[in-house]
């Protein structure tokens, strides 16, 4: 039953479609077209369950591989540690756990503790709890408030959704938890009236500091923040903005807190997005590209400081009263430390500053031929194009257009990725993310079809 199950393509097909629910998408779609199951991946290539090669230009659909598919080394080391000890978890520890929290620590000044996790939402929530068991323990129960920025995400939960800034991501999920505040997103290209322009960065993050003095100092605990938003439309912090914030972050006694789910682990070309900009957060989160999607791992990193406020051993309420049963999965640091290895060993980070410099480029160039390209933004092996029906208004193009740009492209072989629907000005960035291996010829080949599909698309 098994074999025919994997043998006939048509049989997989059948079960997805009678049983699978998807992920982020209308299931409408798969009445008149078959899902598309991956069955092989090698580099950046991945096959289909009809023999279909494609070149992945999003790292496995939403950034995660970044070292590439099929890294035996990574799975040998799994294999290996699921033999000898897969799992425990509660107060105890694993030795990946240990060596790979000291290895993750060494590529982190003035960072020093790693709590362990298995998705990016996850680790998110933790270190929300954490903000808030300080202001309870350290606050008299103020300090409460946590600052999040719109455009930016952080997860699939009910908190870290209160925490999100794309709205059309939370429409239909409220009520939302209490006491999280936005403040206004970064992005030049379409900023509020009269904030564009010179010191745009440091008067961007002036209006951080306008939604603290509103709220109250003494009520803000966290300001949570992707280093480059990702989802949100591949928004680069202007210049001035980061030292603006850290120095808002210190003068009101605030932690900052860095989601570096996408951004961490080379993505950029530095380990982490935050150390592009030269700030100092008190936490950090990751998950991605961790184990590259080899295991489920994620971990909130936080600062000796503000490991040392849980500490009181006078108080039965005073060490952080969370878990993570599946943090206590071995397979998670063991896929890690390998993945890290790689990433060092193959000069990744290094390649993917000179790749991403390579793929702007080649995007910059496309927006000669194309009119349809308004902007071009990223850093390292992460960049976005956003598209604009009009340069000179930036009136944004159409979603229906930017899907088939993706389309065009995915018929060519060729997966790229777009920013999420139904906000107009936000929903029309095409995303680009492939794996840090990625050498010129794979470039190339992206760029073509982005230039083939935008050719056809615009008519
Ligand atoms: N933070 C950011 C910046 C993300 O992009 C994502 C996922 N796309 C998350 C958090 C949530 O991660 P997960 O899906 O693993 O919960």
């Amino acid at each position: 039953m098994d074999d025919l199950m994997h043998n006939d393509p048509a049989r997989v097909i059948e079960a997805d479609r009678a049983h699978v629910w998807h992920h982020m998408i209308q299931h409408r779609a798969l009445e008149t077209t078959d899902p598309r199951i991956i069955v092989e991946g090698r580099g950046m290539r991945v096959w289909d369950i009809t023999g279909r090669e494609h070149l992945d230009a999003v790292s496995g659909g939403v950034w995660t591989v970044n070292v590439g598919y099929g890294r035996e080394r990574i799975a040998d080391a799994v294999r290996d540690q699921l033999v000898k000890m897969c799992y425990f978890a509660g107060a105890q520890g694993t030795v990946p756990g240990a060596r790979f929290a000291e290895t993750l620590i060494a590529k982190m000044p003035g960072l020093s503790r790693v709590y362990f996790a298995n998705s990016g939402s996850e680790a998110n929530e933790k270190a929300f709890k954490m903000v808030r068991q300080i202001a309870h323990k350290h606050h008299g129960g103020r300090k409460s408030k946590i600052l999040y920025r719109e455009r930016d995400y952080h997860g699939t939960t009910i908190a870290c959704l209160s925490a999100g800034g794309q709205m059309e991501r939370n429409a239909q999920y409220g009520p939302f938890v209490p006491e999280f505040v936005m403040v206004p997103h970064c992005l030049e290209y379409r900023a509020q009236d009269g904030l564009a322009g010179e010191d745009y960065g440091v008067r961007a993050a002036e209006a951080i500091e306008e939604v603290i003095l509103r709220e109250g100092p003494d009520t803000v605990g966290a300001l949570c923040l992707e280093p480059i938003t990702a989802g949100g439309g591949i928004i680069l912090p202007p210049e001035g903005y980061w030292e603006k914030v850290q120095e808002i972050c210190r003068k009101y006694d605030i932690l900052l807190h860095i989601d570096e789910v996408v951004c961490g682990m080379g993505r950029t070309g530095t380990w982490f997005g935050y150390q592009q900009f030269g700030v100092k957060p008190d936490i950090v989160t990751m998950a991605k590209g961790v184990a590259s999607g080899y295991a489920a791992i994620s971990c909130c990193v936080t600062t000796e400081a503000v490991f040392e406020k849980f500490k009181d051993a006078s108080d039965p309420m005073a060490h952080f009263r969370d878990i993570s049963t599946f943090g206590g999965c071995a397979s998670g640091p063991v896929a890690a430390l390998e993945n890290l290895a790689i990433l060092e060993e193959e000069n990744l980070l290094d390649n993917s500053t000179r790749m991403g410099a390579y793929l702007q480029e080649g995007l910059r160039g496309l927006m000669e031929k194309h009119a349809l390209i308004g902007d071009v933004r990223g850093k390292g092996l992460f960049a976005g194009a956003e598209l604009v029906a009009d340069r000179g208004t930036r009136a944004p193009a159409a979603e229906a257009l930017v899907q088939a740009v993706v389309a065009d492209c995915l018929k060519q072989g060729v997966i790229i990725g777009a920013t999420n629907r139904s906000v107009p000005g936000f929903n029309n960035v095409l995303l680009f993310a492939p794996a840090l291996i990625a050498g010129k010829a794979e470039i190339d080949e992206i760029l073509a079809a982005v230039d083939g599909a935008l050719g056809r698309v615009a008519g």
